[in-house]
């Protein structure tokens, strides 16, 4: 059975650089058919496909053989039973039903197409002893339900899950290749501000989920520039370091999970340095956004009360990230919109009306008729 990668902290001797946002980086992120509706279910999946014309330089390093999926959230949604249930590595946002109780479903799902992987489940450290004492009553559930004469879960039962608490700011690697020093994938979570402090304190407090890639390098030294590749063998032959190593870091896919606008805006304008600044570079940013009526006052009040997003603070919150200067090109999905706005397609129409200008022609809202032949994915206004 695979057990969770061991969390690595970030070697602070990594001189890193961190790219611009661009396309493609190391890995292109997609948002495949996922669903999303507050207080209902959100569970969005996101495939990140390796780019193997990426400019690695001479020796480049092993990429996943496969595209890696990953799961953002576990609502009980069409997307759980369908294109989230090949994904073993899921991040948790926060403890709210709607955002969880799928887990146990996809775990299952998971042990009846005989994966040979637990899935793997990343969630706010203060959430697993709770989680832990769920997976012992479906546990006993299961057990007093084994059917007859045996061919059951029975005593034999193993839930194919693991849980792995994790803290903002301290990063973990999702998957590195044969030769670890080669870097990989790696996950930071950071703090929104969405659920109050719980029974598990600030540990319980909801994440958004932050993903980059970081490999390391080899470019030729100056001084060899222009050598012919007879005369560079002849070199490392001779044990000569040919070779400069530089490591680049670039941002992927970040995901807000539920949040008030003040959870994800940069307090200084443009500061940079903190994973939430970072976060917001990535090639997509995932964005809860609960509330589409733009212009009301009642509608502020209530995203402010229960902590969600509005449509009226995207201008604030994004333009403190710098999206409104030139040359800013990410894109912005959003979802876990309010039932009451509707269909997607209608859901779209407001949103489009609604949204700052620098805006346009660069957001989108995860599109919940896919399984209604409606749209792809993504639905970009
Ligand atoms: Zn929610
Ligand atoms: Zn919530």
């Amino acid at each position: 059975m695979l057990r969770a990668p061991k969390l690595l902290r970030m070697s602070t001797q990594m001189a890193a650089t961190v790219a611009e946002a661009r396309v493609p980086g190391h890995f292109v992120p997609e948002i495949m058919k996922s669903s999303s509706t507050a207080g209902q279910g959100t569970c969005i999946t996101v495939r990140l496909t390796p780019n193997r014309s990426y400019p690695f330089g001479p020796s480049p390093p092993s990429l996943p053989k496969k595209p890696l999926k990953i799961t953002f959230d576990m609502g009980v949604t069409p997307s759980l039973s369908t294109s989230a249930v090949g994904t073993s590595l899921n991040f948790i946002s926060h403890g709210h039903v709607d955002h969880l109780m799928g887990m146990f479903g996809h775990a299952r799902s998971r042990r009846m197409m005989n994966r040979d992987t637990d899935g793997i489940y990343y969630m706010p450290k203060g959430l697993v002893e709770v989680v832990n004492d769920i997976r012992s009553c479906v546990k006993r559930l299961d057990d007093k339900s084994e059917m007859k004469g045996g061919g059951g879960g029975g005593e034999e039962f193993e839930d194919g899950m693991d849980v792995v608490g994790v803290e903002a700011g301290v990063e973990f690697c999702i998957w590195s290749g044969k030769n670890k020093e080669d870097g990989g994938v790696f996950c930071t979570p950071f703090e929104v501000d969405h659920v109050a402090d719980g029974e598990g304190g600030g540990e319980c407090r909801s994440l958004g989920y932050f993903l980059k890639s970081r490999f390391r390098k080899r470019v030729l030294k100056k001084e060899y520039e222009g050598f012919e590749g007879k005369e560079i063998g002849k070199l490392k032959r001779e044990k000569v370091k040919v070779y400069d190593e530089e490591i680049v870091e670039v941002p992927i896919i970040t995901y807000t999970g539920d949040t008030s606008a003040g959870g994800i805006t940069m307090v200084r304008p443009g500061g940079g340095g903190s994973v939430l600044a970072d976060a917001f570079r990535s090639e997509i940013v995932l964005c809860e956004l609960t509330y589409l009526e733009g212009g009301e006052e009642k509608s502020r009040g209530m995203a402010e009360e229960r902590k969600h997003m509005h449509v009226d603070s995207l201008d604030e919150v994004f333009r403190s990230h710098g999206w409104d200067r030139e040359g800013s090109n990410q894109k912005v999905v959003f979802f876990h919109v309010s039932a009451k706005h509707g269909t997607s397609h209608m859901a779209g129409k407001k949103l489009k009306a609604n949204i700052p200008g620098f805006l346009e022609g660069r957001a989108g809202l995860v599109n919940n008729e896919w399984w209604q032949g409606k749209g792809g994915a993504v639905l970009w206004v």
